[in-house]
C-alpha cells in the first residue's frame, strides 16, 4: 500500500473533509481549478491532483463509526 492510498483510506473516514475537498475543486470557466488558487501561478488544470485524491478517498472503503477494524 503507497502513501496515496494510506492517506485516501484515511480521508475516507472523514466524509465532511472529502465532501469539502469535493466542493471547493471544481473546474472553472477556464477549466482550471477554481480550489487551488495561487498567488504566483495560474491554478492547475482541472481536475488537479486534490480532486484526483479526493476521488480516490471516496472510491476507498474507510473506517465509518461503527465499523471498527
Ligand atoms: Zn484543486
Amino acid at each position: 500500500m503507497t502513501d496515496l492510498t494510506e492517506a485516501a483510506r484515511i480521508v475516507a473516514g472523514w466524509p465532511r473533509v472529502l465532501t469539502r475537498l469535493l466542493d471547493t475543486h471544481v473546474p472553472g470557466p477556464d477549466g482550471r481549478c477554481r480550489g487551488c488558487t495561487s498567488q504566483v501561478s495560474l491554478p492547475p488544470r482541472w481536475p488537479c491532483a486534490l480532486t484526483e485524491f479526493a476521488r480516490l478517498a471516496a472510491a476507498t472503503p474507510g473506517h465509518r463509526p461503527g465499523h471498527p477494524s
